[in-house]
């Protein structure tokens, strides 16, 4: 069987990392048929976005993609691509494992968290009212009205709006990935004991949700004490779910708890579509010079396996990743005790290594 897949190589670094992760993923043993798509600056020009048709409509096609990084023109009136993809496919679940290997730079062992972010609401719902503006000036008014608080004037105001239905879909989306990954707990992070109505509807929805499923434990955590818990004690947690901007949050902390963005997978899925791709953007400084880690998307390549049911197949390249972490020896600058290290090697070194170490593990 063969598997068709949408490939998005991205721009900056993102070609070098994903032909990378082409390279390792085909040398599971597992077979692809990859839809090569263009997107990011490299087409702005020609198409005059940097999100063409012809990629969603063949992540439509084939339901899952794996994507390089893509920059976001600044200044230009462009929107984030990555932002489009995942309101255009309603791609509402943002997960991203936090992993320790041995051999990485941190200063925890044993962390094995699974995030899980909402990705279409919150503060990210993009409602803003700008300063100056008669529409902020109406709602300033109707503020007033509506709850006795006169707000300044001279102020800009963000909606910060949670709904059941997204609340209800993204906490069950956690505790269905926590059954069928023999996970046991799931966490919500919420400040509902000050946001009462938003985070509160979060938190009690969460609840109710929490009780379709009685064999896994549930807890909640009060997002502040939840970073310090985070700090302190990391490896008590498993799953987390959370609205949109606390899951931004906490999800760069615990990259930063495993050993950085080199190593950072990520996938943004919906009921229909999922699209696996590195926490890290385009790092465009480094473009062109075989130079960054292509591991964080060899990792997301590991949950596009899982996903696809490739269960065998994931676990052998997670193992042949881990080994060369490891072994210390094929690591980029990036996991490098220094970034000048001279012994550092490059993107496609790296694809060498864990291509002979999966040899070597069948
Ligand atoms: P970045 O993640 O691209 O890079 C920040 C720094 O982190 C780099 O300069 C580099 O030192 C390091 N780094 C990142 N990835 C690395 C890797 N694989 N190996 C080694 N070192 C790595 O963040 P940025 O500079 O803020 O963003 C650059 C562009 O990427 C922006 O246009 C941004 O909008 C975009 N972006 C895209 C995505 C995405 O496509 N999903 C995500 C984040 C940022």
């Amino acid at each position: 069987m063969s598997y068709s897949v949408t490939l998005i190589p991205g721009d900056g670094t993102g070609p070098e990392i994903t032909e990378a992760t082409r390279r390792v993923l085909e040398a599971t043993g597992v077979s692809f048929f990859w839809e090569l798509r263009q997107a990011g600056l490299g087409v702005l020009e020609e198409s005059g976005t940097v999100l063409p048709d012809d990629v969603i409509e063949s992540i439509k096609r084939t339901k899952v993609g794996l994507k390089g990084p893509i920059t976001t023109p600044v200044g230009k009136g462009f929107r984030s691509a990555n932002v489009v993809l995942r309101k255009k496919l309603d791609l509402y679940a943002n997960l991203r494992p936090a992993k320790t290997y041995p051999g990485l730079r941190s200063r925890y062992a044993n962390i094995d968290m699974i995030i899980v972010r909402e990705n279409t609401e919150d503060l990210y719902a993009g409602v803003e009212f700008q300063n100056g503006t008669p529409e902020q000036q109406e709602i300033i008014d109707t503020i007033a009205r509506t709850t006795g608080t006169q707000l300044d004037n001279n102020s800009a105001i963000s909606i910060k709006y949670i709904s059941v239905m997204a609340t209800r879909r993204i906490v069950k989306f956690a505790f269905d990935y926590a059954r069928s990954n023999d996970r046991h707990k799931v966490t919500a992070v919420h400040k509902a004991n000050i946001m009462r109505f938003s985070d509160g509807l979060f938190l009690s929805t969460a609840h109710e949700v929490a009780k379709e499923y009685p064999d896994i434990h549930f807890e909640d955590r009060i997002v502040d004490n939840m970073c310090m818990q985070l700090v302190q004690k990391p490896e008590q947690y498993d799953v987390l779910v959370l609205p949109n901007l606390y899951g931004d949050i906490i999800s760069d902390l615990s990259a930063g708890l495993i050993g950085g963005l080199g190593v950072a997978p990520g996938a943004n899925m919906g009921s229909q579509y999922a699209v696996f791709e590195p926490v890290h953007g385009s790092a465009p400084k480094y473009a062109g010079q075989n130079k960054v880690n292509p591991m964080a998307m060899m990792f997301s390549g590991v949950l596009m396996l899982r996903h696809l049911g490739e269960i065998n197949a994931a676990c052998r390249l997670e193992k042949a990743i881990s080994a060369v972490i490891a072994e210390g020896k094929n690591l980029t600058y990036d996991l490098k005790p220094r970034p000048d290290d001279p012994t550092a090697v490059g993107t496609s070194q790296v694809a060498d290594a864990v291509i002979e170490k999966m040899l070597a593990l069948s």
